[in-house]
């Protein structure tokens, strides 16, 4: 008899998206005239930049020619695009990370969801509350909790991201094994300092744990105080993997890719407590599972790097922060207590109401869409995620709905 993971029967289903697109659409069919303004999106709306298109299509063209045709590429990525991120995403702002730390890849989400197939079965995971569902669902999926009760997986640490700690959570008491961080954060837009940082770094070394450092959204980071990467904290690269990706830098998140840096200096343990390299270890899981991101992609990735890349994507991310700034501006001038939006594409709103109370209302009154906060876990109850990946004057004129309301 076949036999199923009885793991994935633990998977409490998410009915965040579904119920959010099947409350838009009932609404529409009742109201077919609303002009729908949709702030809820997670996902970017700009073109890809001159830069990349133009890297992009002489990739393809070079695959057309049997002088330049390539077949399979290096699963770790081409060395042209691993010695471009090193050089400028971590050498230039002091963080010594090395081509061959780096492993391309066609997505953060695999990536991040990848990576907890290293460890052992009996860790302890930290995950953030509110989160972005991939870290806890992969553990689900690997046996790593008990049953989902009163809305939370037994056997997991949360860490709490409120109003009282700015959102961002401090190492806890108990003793974790694995810490998922997420900064920029998705949902709640929030940064940590250089000194919050490295108070996780520190509790990693003390315990011999490992941090999992999300930097998704690294781009959207404006105030110079603010790290950029996990590796800019002294002592971290022993006990940090950083993860990367192009969509939201870059707007690839249909042409996917994405990178993870494992520092050759990184270790787990085995059973003796012997020091394992995760470096030798993800490129034995990574050149078994995978076969390389494509050419065109990574010389389009690569363009980022040039200096008319560089300053065609800071104008889309400046664009998207533009439209963060208007929302965040607009709705603390209403009153509301906000989050994020200032070196985040996301608003954490504090409604004061139910998340969904609050949502119901924006739709049929404003006919604007958000998220509910509570979908993204307990801490989320009584927030609202908005997205500034839209269009300027979708945003302006949302605004403008949200103030006749309030
Ligand atoms: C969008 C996003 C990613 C990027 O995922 P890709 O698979 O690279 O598109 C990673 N982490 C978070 C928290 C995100 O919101």
């Amino acid at each position: 008899m076949i036999q199923i993971n009885e793991n994935y029967s633990k998977l409490a289903s998410s009915y965040l998206f579904s119920t959010i697109a099947q409350k838009v659409s009932e609404y529409t069919a009742k109201n077919p005239n609303a002009a729908i303004i949709r702030l809820g999106i997670g996902d970017v709306t700009l073109p890809l930049s001159p830069a990349c298109l133009e890297a992009f299509h002489a990739g393809v063209s070079e695959l057309g020619d049997e002088k330049t045709f390539r077949g399979y590429g290096p699963e770790q990525g081409y060395d042209f695009l691993r010695q471009d991120i090193a050089r400028n995403d971590f050498l230039s702002r002091g963080a010594g990370i090395e081509a061959s730390d780096i492993f391309v890849s066609d997505g953060a989400k695999c990536d991040t969801g990848n990576f907890q197939e290293l460890f052992a079965r009996d860790i302890k995971i930290a995950v953030p509350d509110p989160v972005y569902p991939v870290y806890v669902d992969t553990n689900v999926m690997a046996g790593r909790t008990g049953p989902f009760t009163q809305d939370r997986y037994e056997g997991l640490i949360y860490l709490d991201s409120t109003e009282e700690n700015g959102f961002v959570p401090r190492p806890p008491k108990e003793k974790a094994d694995l810490i998922y961080l997420c900064f920029p954060n998705n949902p709640t837009g929030a940064v940590a300092t250089r000194k919050q940082l490295a108070e996780w770094v520190d509790y990693a070394r003390s315990s011999k744990a490992l941090i999992l450092f999300d930097a998704a959204y690294e781009a959207f980071i404006r105030d110079p105080e603010i790290p950029r990467s996990i590796y800019e904290i002294p002592g971290s690269k022993e006990v940090a993997v950083e993860f990367r990706s192009f969509s939201k830098t870059a707007g690839f998140t249909g042409v996917r890719c994405a990178f993870l840096v494992i520092p050759k200096e990184c270790t787990a343990f085995d059973k003796a407590g012997k020091a394992v390299p995760l470096r030798d270890l993800w490129n034995r899981r990574h050149t078994t599972k995978f076969n390389g991101v494509s050419y065109p992609v990574q010389k389009a990735a690569a363009a980022i790097y040039t200096p008319e890349g560089k300053k065609q994507t800071r104008e889309i991310i400046d664009y998207y922060l533009g439209n963060a700034k208007i929302i965040r501006e607009k709705l603390t001038s209403l009153g509301f207590t906000c989050t994020g939006g200032d070196n985040s594409p996301y608003i954490w709103v504090k409604t004061g109401k139910d998340s969904w109370e609050f949502f119901d209302m924006l739709l049929s009154k404003a006919q604007i869409v958000t998220t509910p906060g509570s979908g993204f876990g307990r801490c989320g109850a009584g927030y609202i995620r908005i997205s500034a990946f839209n269009n300027r004057e979708k945003v302006t004129e949302a605004m403008e709905r949200i103030a006749k309301i309030m």
